[in-house]
């Protein structure tokens, strides 16, 4: 008997309560959001408002698209109520609901994707004394819901999942983890009761909460209903899909609202497109540029993710299938019904409406784009500052719009030491120039100190500097721009001599003189390299590394390496510079010593490899050699 009831017991503990800790970084994550986000805290309430939104918008897509769940879309709607008595808030609503699986995914892991980011970021702020932003990375993370523990000591789920019979409450602390047990409920849908702290009680007051609801989800499509005991419900907001309306009866402040309600950016859009096309193809848009990166940019699954309506019936929360990857800073809402509403998802993708909307939309934003470009200089460069290295890639995938990208996207001049467009390049070229120079390099300032800009700088000729690894990608799709050819200056022979005719000669002089230097410092590096030639560019340097004509560029090479630890590239040309003082030394010691020769062809290949960013061939020689030669120099 004792055994029987021990396992009962038991068995009854394990269906019962399951009390979890959180995973890993949640505990540390959450604990960052409550205590360090001080300002703001009625966020929390849009937050709560928005999930419910999206599981009423979930629910209503279900209804119409399945038999199995019919409900009218008025009597899906969201339930707030406060008791003063047992200082707690509630908010209901009768959306998707979400079973034990869904509520431990959902609720007892933080921030899926990107955690470290957003740790990162969260304690950057947090130690920073700035007020606003940090409360609302809460929602730019995707965290929205455990911004309930700003305000409640204790956090009490219960939802019934659509097609269960079962519901299962969720209860938390916000410290210690959650427990989840078996409950009660009538019908599906999501009940939230948050214990309100004692600091926290305006929050149990109703005009509070109606001045906080109509603040921040006025243009949700959903009624937001407020319970004052036996009374009628009143509704706490306009309910209007915001994109529905006109354009003239929408303030800068509605659209900003709506902005950070669909998790867009938080604080103003730098750019709103709302437009309303009908004719052959018929939807409504309501696009929004950040003012800055989400954090999640840059990783590499990340797709662009707009909202889908088809006649404000939500079919996607996260279509990829409407803007390009490399317009994935854009976000907002694209509203047609010109899609069906039982197109899967699969089927998104080969929607030919679709396509043709999302084509539509490409040209508007890149249009929008230019207008800014042309009007707006200072927001221009602000929004290149934070996207252009996206836009860029656009060059590549979009071979059709490689040309309108090309025309607003921005570079380094080394001549004029700022970004300028490639028309502004053009601008300042040599009458007699027909090519576009650049350095593809690490970063500015290691463009700035190639030996490569030398002749350059001497005969006035702007160079501009790709430092995104992504520009060795595009360039490989776009060799010109408006008739120019982009031509690497780390590259083949480049033939510079219709730029200043009467230093030529000299220099051919000297070349004559070095023929056979070069040829003994071609035997001594061997294999090493390709080639060993007397230049005509360098000035001050004594050698560089070239990359022969046919090969890869020296950064590309390197991205190359970066990637596949096997790949070996092509070995180089090395040029060196007759005009040099070293360069004449060596010409006058070639016959006489065989040992200083050797060690000193070393060191400039070597020199050369350093000046782009590699190693010396090898380390120690390298060490040894530097050695002697100042042993020999401080004599
Ligand atoms: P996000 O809304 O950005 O996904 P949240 O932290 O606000 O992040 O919510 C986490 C998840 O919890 C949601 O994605 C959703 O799956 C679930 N969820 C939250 N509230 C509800 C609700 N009222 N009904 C159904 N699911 C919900
Ligand atoms: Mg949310």
């Amino acid at each position: 008997l004792n055994t029987y009831i021990n396992q009962k017991f038991f068995y009854i503990i394990k269906e019962i309560k399951m009390k979890k800790a959180f995973e890993a970084d949640t505990g540390r994550v959450l604990n960052i959001v409550i205590n360090s986000l001080y300002s703001e805290k009625e966020i929390f309430l849009r937050e709560l408002i928005s999930n419910s939104s999206d599981a009423l918008d979930k629910r209503r897509f279900l209804s119409l698209t399945s038999n199995q769940d019919k409900i009218g879309t008025d009597e899906l709607k969201i339930e707030i109520s406060t008791d003063k008595k047992s200082h707690t808030l509630t908010i209901k609503d009768n959306g998707i609901g979400m079973d034990q699986e869904d509520l431990e995914q959902a609720l007892g892991t933080i921030a899926k994707s990107g955690t470290t980011e957003f740790l990162a970021e969260l304690e950057k702020n947090s130690k920073k004394d700035k007020k606003s932003k940090e409360v609302n990375l809460i929602g730019q993370f995707g965290v929205g819901f455990y911004s309930a523990f700003m305000v409640s000591e204790k956090v009490e789920v219960t939802s019934r999942k659509v097609g269960d019979t079962k519901a299962n409450k969720w209860v938390s602390d916000g410290v210690s983890g959650y427990e989840i047990e078996k409950a009660d409920k009538s019908e599906p849908g999501t009940e939230i009761v948050l214990h309100i702290k004692k600091s926290e009680k305006e929050y149990l007051d109703k005009e509070r909460i109606g001045f906080i609801t109509r603040k921040y989800s006025d243009h949700l499509m959903y009624s937001v209903n407020y319970l004052d005991g036996g009374k009628d419900p009143e509704i706490l907001n306009k309910a209007s899909a915001i994109w529905t309306r006109e354009k003239k009866d929408i303030s800068s402040e509605q659209y900003e609202e709506f902005y950070k309600q669909i998790g867009a950016g938080f604080n103003k859009p730098l750019v709103t497109l709302h437009n309303k096309v009908e004719g052959t193809l018929s939807y409504t848009n309501l696009l929004f540029i950040p003012d800055s990166r989400p954090f999640d940019l840059f990783q590499m699954d990340v797709k662009s993710k707009i909202k889908l309506y088809s006649n404000r019936v939500l079919i996607s929360d996260d279509s990829e299938d409407i803007l390009p990857r490399w317009l994935r800073f854009v976000k907002g809402v694209v509203d047609t019904s010109d899609v069906d509403l039982n197109v899967s998802r699969e089927m998104l993708q080969h929607n030919s409406a679709l396509n043709k909307i999302s084509k539509a939309l490409k040209k508007r934003v890149l249009n929008e784009l230019k207008k800014m470009k042309d009007k707006d200089t200072e927001k221009y460069t602000t929004f290149w500052k934070e996207f252009g290295i996206v836009m860029k890639e656009g060059i590549y995938e979009d071979f059709d719009l490689k040309n309108e990208i090309l025309e607003i996207s921005k570079f380094h001049s080394m001549k004029l030491n700022k970004d300028v467009f490639l028309s502004e390049y053009s601008e300042e070229m040599n009458p007699e120039q027909k090519e576009i120079f650049y350095i593809a390099s690490e970063n500015k300032e290691m463009a700035e100190g190639s030996p490569h800009l030398e002749v350059f700088k001497k005969k006035k000729l702007d160079v501009l500097f790709f430092t995104d690894p992504i520009d060795t990608f595009w360039l490989s799709m776009a060799g010109e721009f408006q008739g120019k050819k982009f031509t690497s200056i780390t590259k083949g022979d480049i033939d510079l001599s219709a730029f200043s005719d009467e230093k030529k000669k000299k220099e051919k002089k000297d070349n004559v003189v070095i023929d056979e230097l070069v040829k003994k410092i071609k035997e001594i590096l061997g294999e090493s390299v390709q080639d060993v030639k007397a230049s005509s560019k360098l000035v001050d340097s004594p050698c560089c590394l070239v990359a022969p004509d046919s090969g890869m560029d020296v950064q590309m090479e390197r991205i190359m390496k970066i990637q596949n630890k096997d790949f070996k590239g092509m070995p180089r040309i090395l040029e060196i510079n007759p005009n040099h003082d070293i360069i004449k030394k060596l010409n006058g010691i070639k016959d006489k010593d065989d040992d200083a020769l050797k060690d000193a062809a070393y060191l400039l290949f070597d020199q050369a490899k350093m000046v782009e960013g590699e190693l010396p061939l090898d380390i120690s020689l390298f060490n040894k050699r530097l050695s002697k030669f100042m042993g020999l120099a401080l004599k």
